[in-house]
């Protein structure tokens, strides 16, 4: 292996973290695989996915929908976040299914429904309290609207979305419920009878089994993470495995005497004489630029912390005084280690102030991924 870094993507701990939730609903799964499956690989996850039952693919953009379709790829998939002035013919010409969240929304995908002469399959989402995505002041307009409209369509789903499932406490999520209820039975009076309803992330998958209705929108999840470790717990409590470890090489390893100040700003101080590792991945590959000394690196058994800043290309760690390790060799920045004594990407989310899903969202292109099946 010659590369400088890579991450390592465990397809068999994405198959088994599905099949895994497969056994715990009578739902059907929808695998979340926007923003490059969060960073694992589009194409890839989505096969795994597929091949460990999961029946739907859920998308943000209708450009990863098709890029989809042209991988070959036609199971059936939702693009839920597409603004006005989308190419909505393409959309429909590769059976992508759409979500509604307006009038004028709507009202463009019946004109490229009507330009090709095919109807349109779509999925009406509803602001039930997230006041983010969804039908909101517009409900009793688009009621009228859609009862004109509704044989013009393949009315396939309702949805909405919930803004804090991952605290299994609070009510909110049960209130999202009731209002969803609501939508429901006002589209049933206009003659409007959704095909599936869906309304569950990972949080609510695991947390609140009465929201999985026809069907799961499985992310973090599916990749092996825990929605919010402080109020759910950590992912092993659930038999979820992660499945991105990413490595890097050391680049030099050099001793700097007791005082020194490391990298820019200076902001660390070596309290001891001891030997740098310089590990060649930085802020532009997707490793927070303010990640503190709580994250590091794994190298032959022992936890490097991160010492100073990290740079663009680079980051320094402390590998002790008696290290073995040199230049060229591998260290861990987080994922699997043959001891288990690694950093985790919650260790390094917790570091950086963030979560879990920015961290390997993040991890950019120019680093390779490489598939274990
Ligand atoms: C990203 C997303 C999900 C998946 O959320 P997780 O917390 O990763 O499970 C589900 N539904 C919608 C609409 C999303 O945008």
């Amino acid at each position: 292996m010659t590369y400088r870094a890579y991450a390592e993507i465990d397809l068999k701990a994405i198959y088994s973290n599905v099949a895994t939730i497969k056994k715990t609903t009578s739902a059907e799964i929808l695998a979340v695989v926007k923003a490059d499956a969060y960073g694992h690989g589009l194409v890839p996850v989505a096969q795994t996915a597929i091949s460990a039952g999961a029946t739907w693919l859920g998308v943000a953009l209708l450009e990863e929908a098709v890029a989809l379709r042209k991988a070959g790829i036609y199971q059936r998939t939702i693009a839920w976040l597409t603004p006005p002035g989308e190419d909505f013919v393409s959309a429909l010409k590769h059976d992508i299914d759409l979500s509604i969240s307006s009038i004028a929304l709507l009202e463009e995908i019946l004109a490229a429904s009507k330009t090709l002469g095919k109807k349109a399959r779509v999925h009406i989402e509803v602001d039930t309290g997230m006041r983010r995505g969804g039908l909101l002041d517009e409900w009793s307009e688009f009621l009228k609207f859609i009862a004109i409209h509704k044989d013009d369509l393949h009315i396939i789903g309702l949805w909405t979305h919930f803004a804090r499932a991952d605290e299994p406490d609070s009510s909110a999520t049960q209130e999202q419920i009731i209002e969803f209820e609501k939508y429901l039975m006002d589209l049933h009076r206009v003659g409007v009878v959704p095909e599936i309803t869906h309304l569950s992330n990972s949080a609510a998958t695991l947390a609140f089994p009465s929201a999985h209705r026809s069907m799961v929108r499985l992310g973090i999840a599916m990749y092996g993470l825990s929605p919010d470790v402080k109020t759910l717990g950590d992912a092993s409590k659930y038999s979820l495995k992660p499945a991105m470890t990413l490595k890097g090489k050391l680049s030099l390893v050099k001793r700097a005497p007791k005082g020194s100040a490391v990298g820019y700003g200076g902001t660390a101080l070596l309290s001891d004489d001891t030997k740098l590792g310089v590990v060649v991945l930085g802020y532009s590959d997707g490793i927070p630029r303010n990640s503190n000394s709580d994250a590091g690196v794994w190298i032959d058994g022992v936890r490097a912390a991160l010492v100073g800043r990290v740079s663009m290309d680079q980051f320094v760690v402390d590998l002790g005084i008696s290290t073995q390790a040199k230049a060229g060799d591998y260290v861990t920045v987080f994922g699997a280690t043959p001891d288990d004594r690694g950093y985790s990407i919650d260790d390094w989310a917790a570091a950086a102030s963030t979560i879990n899903y920015e961290i390997v969202t993040r991890i950019a292109s120019r680093v390779p991924r490489i598939y274990l099946n």
